[in-house]
């Protein structure tokens, strides 16, 4: 059943913003090349030139749409913001692409979100009840709408206002004609990242983004914060009760770029270590060990200098494919991982196969590669996942599917590793990821991530979602 007021959002993506200096649009447009590998169904840039603001959203890659010298004289200013996107299956309408932009009452509000509310249905029943109309099908929209309906009279009161009423995992850059705006959630589930370019302000995702414009990394955006830029200078603010932070454990995983920095380290660092760990935990006779490229490079690397089986490029990623989620449907996703990947024949024939790979979802990409490498004349292949089995979904802004699509929900180990077609299936630890990302061990009572996709322990209530969902599949 469709549901009038939830189409089912789930969003990846990717945000930047910066603050009084020339070429802002141009800056941006950098910054989200960089964080491209956050979402690639679409980008947008908002800037504002002192008087009017200006937006350009196109579906398809930054570099498709924003070529240097036209952002730059269609998207004028010193203040601009942008986002790139991804979405699921039956949701890539060119409205939904960010940032969005309201004239309120008090002026021009551009929000760009990386996140997900988990209370959506309820607030969006309520708003359209009292007369709200709305244009996207974005939860961001949601954002808009209850800052312009706010009875408070400042900005920041409005913001506080709207955000009293949301759930669930944000990372939100706003820019008004005097504010660039940055906010976390209270639990800080998605980056955000400040940085400085020669005494101009940015935000970003991820600090890749920042290395591509040469600004230096200033600090993370605190869980529950609001920064607010404006040309006097930086205001923190913390609107809500304080808890401890619990950023998405799958950033570090798999979703954010390698080269990034998380709490001094490189996100290479953590996958590299999470490759040892599970070599640590794994001790199986081979003759190589191959990554399934990109995803697993950095945990093959960890996981060949423990075990000294020797790292191989057995296979091989085109680079002209995108990731493989993007494909809307299972049946095109298929055709997608062979355009993808192909075999290294000679580092596989005859010789017994490590294969390690970041996760597994639906197990599409691990049954193909498992069946090219047996094709390609592999002995035995052994296919290690340097993440523990996802069991559930994922409400906060990766998109995982249902429990009926994860195969590690449905099925155990041995159905798995049949399914697969390998001759073992071995998974990471929850306590040895945990260890791999610096910490003794899981804390039950106060975990340092959510890791609800290992353990279903979601922080956020979800009921809403899972209630829309049930009545989405009558
Ligand atoms: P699957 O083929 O469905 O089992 O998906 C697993 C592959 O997709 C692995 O190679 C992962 O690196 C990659 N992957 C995992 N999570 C995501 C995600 N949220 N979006 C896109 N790709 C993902």
């Amino acid at each position: 059943m469709y549901c009038k007021y939830t189409d089912r959002i789930k969003d990846e993506c990717g945000v930047f913003g910066i603050f009084g200096t020339e070429e802002a649009s141009v800056l941006t447009t950098l910054g989200l090349h960089s964080l491209q590998h956050r979402g690639q169904e679409g980008a947008g840039i908002v800037s504002f030139d002192g008087k009017n603001f200006h937006s350009i959203r196109k579906q398809g890659l930054v570099g498709d749409n924003f070529n240097n010298t036209d952002t730059l004289s269609q998207l004028p200013g010193k203040t601009a913001i942008g986002h790139v996107r991804y979405s699921t299956t039956g949701e890539s309408k060119p409205e939904n692409l960010q940032p969005l932009f309201a004239n309120l009452a008090i002026g021009g509000f551009a929000c760009a979100h990386n996140g997900n509310l988990t209370n959506t249905f309820s607030l969006k029943k309520k708003l359209v009840e009292s007369g709200s109309i709305f244009q996207t099908s974005s939860d961001t929209e949601i954002i808009l709408q209850l800052v312009a309906r706010s009875r408070k009279k400042k900005l920041i009161d409005k913001l506080r206002d709207a955000l009293s009423q949301i759930q669930g995992a944000y990372s939100l850059i706003i820019l008004t004609n005097k504010k660039l705006i940055g906010v976390k959630d209270p639990f800080g589930i998605r980056p955000l990242v400040l940085g400085d370019k020669n005494g101009s302000p940015v935000l970003a995702s991820e600090t890749c983004a920042l290395d591509m414009i040469g600004a230096k990394y200033v600090r993370d955006i605190e869980n529950g914060e609001i920064v607010i830029i404006t040309e006097s200078g930086l205001e923190s603010i913390k609107p809500h009760k304080q808890i401890p932070e619990r950023p998405c454990i799958f950033e570090r995983i798999y979703f954010a770029s390698p080269d990034s920095i998380v709490n001094n380290k490189t996100v290479y660092t953590y996958r590299k270590a999470l490759g040892v760990q599970l070599a640590e935990e794994n001790k199986i006779s081979a003759d190589v060990v191959v990554p399934i490229p990109d995803s697993g490079v950095s945990a093959a690397i960890g996981f060949s200098q423990k075990s000294s089986i020797p790292f191989e490029l057995g296979i091989i990623r085109s680079h002209y494919v995108g990731r493989t989620f993007i494909e809307p449907s299972q049946s095109i996703r298929q055709f997608g991982v062979k355009l993808k990947h192909s075999v290294n024949k000679s580092c596989i024939e005859n010789k017994r196969v490590i294969l390690i790979d970041d996760s597994i979802v639906r197990g599409t990409t691990a049954n193909k590669i498992v069946k090219m490498v047996f094709e390609a004349g592999a002995k035995e292949v052994h296919l290690g996942i340097s993440c523990p089995p996802i069991k559930h979904p994922d409400f906060y802004g990766i998109d995982t599917p249902n429990y009926s699509e994860l195969i590690a929900s449905k099925f155990n180990l041995e159905d798995m590793t049949k399914m697969v077609g390998a001759n073992s299936l071995f998974f990471l630890s929850l306590s040895g990821t945990y260890k791999a990302m610096g910490f003794n061990e899981r804390n039950p009572k106060s975990p340092q991530f959510t890791d609800h996709c290992f353990t279903g322990d979601y922080p956020i209530d979800i009921s809403e979602i899972l209630e829309i969902n049930s009545k989405s599949n009558d």
